[in-house]
């Protein structure tokens, strides 16, 4: 068992505090790691910081092209290791060894987007805007960053903001959700190991809210990307700011998918089931709310044997579609809500609760949940389960059904089924979200593009991912120049 340590500085050392909490493997409630909390993780984000300046200072002036230079190798490193990260991923967040792989590869996409950095944020130049006078933008870096990540994708979402923030010349601290921090311990110490950069340029400090704290109100960070709940995001965005800090915080969401009646049933239920069960249900762009349009008899029936087919299990054992949710707190919050569901009026046309998986009856498993024609004014609606749990409504007309999904709190993703352009296309115009998928279940942009939630899936303006990464981890610089034609030369 391993108590986990900060990288401070380029080398490992021991957190100033002596309080340690456990990391569990979902599945079997084995402990695989310690890890350091409590007040005096903010000692250890205090040193990071003054490391993470100096080095800031170093990297800054390096020429953006042997900036990249280090990701080459980041990317080469991960795809290395790929396997044996998945498997990191899988033992502390549970999600199926697939998944995790998967993963992993969304990671080094960012990685190879970064690449190009010094492509993407080259200046703009307009040559006479008066006579003689030029004038030109230049973006700079912003000096020391910070990152707080989810426990849902401890090996990709670190990537969305890592490559980028080093790529344009800021130094960069990582703090994992500490339900999930072996995952970029492990990846940290390959960096450690294989990639030279300056000390201090990138550090990873562990804790829970003492160090993100920390990291909130050090003068010395200029930035916070954050990832994880909508209360907690919403905290971030607004205590960033009052510490005059720029600040990206992706929040929750709660995804509805339109079938409407031409849909090809065989692909929708299949794209769809795997949207809704996909990582148990603990990702972010998971389809929770199946709305069907007009009659419903079949798609229903298909998804009901879909969810009752699906193979949940361990992660790492083969043909497993389905792994453990995070938590036994997580589970007994999502059969609580499920319960309230029924309580509020809901049928449970699926029930996926009080099943065990043999051999592994410690774990925190939960089966394939379908919860039909809950009530459209209750909480349950508009709460983020955040696990394996389908809401089926039926609404008469995609109308209907768009004026239902732009009355919600979340705008990350909504989706469509159809063989209808025409109705794609409107829903595609009129849906109130930022990640749109028009016969896609997981409607998740690819690394050039940015990760766009809406509404109280995101606060902030520059989203992850991609030419916004760039410009989030730079200031424009502008500069006018006058040479008058009147100054007479010495040569
Ligand atoms: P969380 O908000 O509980 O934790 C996220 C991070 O915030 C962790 O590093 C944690 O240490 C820190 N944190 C927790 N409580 C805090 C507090 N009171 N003060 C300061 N920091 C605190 O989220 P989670 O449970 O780890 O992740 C699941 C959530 O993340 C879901 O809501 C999911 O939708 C969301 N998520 C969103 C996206 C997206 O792109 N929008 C992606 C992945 C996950």
């Amino acid at each position: 068992m391993k108590a986990l340590k900060n990288y401070i500085n380029g080398s490992w050392e021991n957190s100033i505090s002596t309080k340690y909490t456990f990391v569990h493997n979902p599945a079997t409630q084995e402990i695989i790691a310690h890890v350091p909390h409590g007040p005096d993780t903010a000692k250890d984000v205090d040193k990071a910081v003054q490391y993470a300046q100096q080095a800031y200072l170093e990297w800054k002036d390096v020429p953006a092209m042997k900036r990249v230079q280090p990701l080459f190798k980041m990317k080469t490193l991960l795809e290395n290791h790929m396997e044996e990260i998945a498997k990191l991923i899988t033992t502390e967040c549970g999600k199926t060894y697939t998944e995790s792989l998967g993963e992993i590869q969304r990671a080094i996409e960012n990685i190879e987007v970064a690449c190009a950095t010094y492509v993407l944020n080259q200046s703009e130049f307009s040559e006479n805007i008066a006579p003689g006078i030029d004038e030109f933008m230049i973006r700079q870096p912003l000096g020391v960053c910070a990152c707080i990540t989810p426990f849902n994708f401890p090996g990709m979402i670190p990537f969305w903001f890592l490559p980028y923030a080093i790529a344009t010349g800021n130094a960069f601290i990582l703090k994992p959700s500490e339900k999930v921090p072996t995952t970029m311990q492990y990846v940290f110490d390959l960096i450690h190991k294989n990639i030279d950069l300056p000390k201090g340029l990138l550090s990873l400090v562990h804790g829970g809210k003492e160090s993100v704290d920390a990291l909130l109100q050090h003068p010395d960070i200029k930035a916070i990307s954050f990832v994880g709940s909508t209360p907690i995001a919403r905290y971030i965005y607004s205590e960033g700011a009052k510490y005059g800090k720029r600040v990206q915080a992706q929040g929750g969401a709660k995804n509805p998918i339109v079938i409407m009646p031409d849909a090809d049933i065989e692909m929708t239920t299949k794209i769809i089931t795997d949207s809704v069960y996909g990582c148990a249900g603990q990702r972010c762009l998971a389809a929770s709310l199946i709305i069907t349009v007009g009659d419903n008899k079949n798609i229903k029936d298909a998804l009901v044997e879909a969810a009752k087919s699906r193979k949940v299990g361990y992660g790492l054992e083969d043909g497993i579609e389905m792994g453990p949710v995070i938590s036994q707190e997580s589970k007994t919050r999502i059969e609580g809500l499920i319960q309230k569901g029924i309580a509020e009026g809901a049928n449970l046309l699926v029930d996926g609760t009080h099943k065990s998986v043999s051999g592994f009856t410690q774990g925190n498993f939960l089966h394939p949940t379908i919860l039909e024609n809950v009530p459209l004014n209750k909480e349950i609606i508009s709460t983020e389960i955040f696990g394996p749990v389908m809401s089926l409504l039926n609404f008469k007309s995609m109308d209907d059904s768009i004026r239902f999904i732009n009355s919600g709190r979340y705008g990350n993703m909504a989706c469509i089924f159809t063989q209808d352009g025409l109705s794609a296309r409107k829903f595609r115009s009129e849906a109130m979200a930022g990640n749109i998928g028009i016969n896609v279940g997981v409607a998740a942009p690819v690394a050039q593009f940015p990760f766009s939630g809406w509404k109280e899936s995101f606060f902030g303006d520059l989203h992850a991912q991609g030419r916004h990464g760039i410009e989030f981890y730079t200031q424009t610089k502008v500069v006018i120049e006058r040479w008058p034609k009147t100054w007479s030369r010495t040569f």
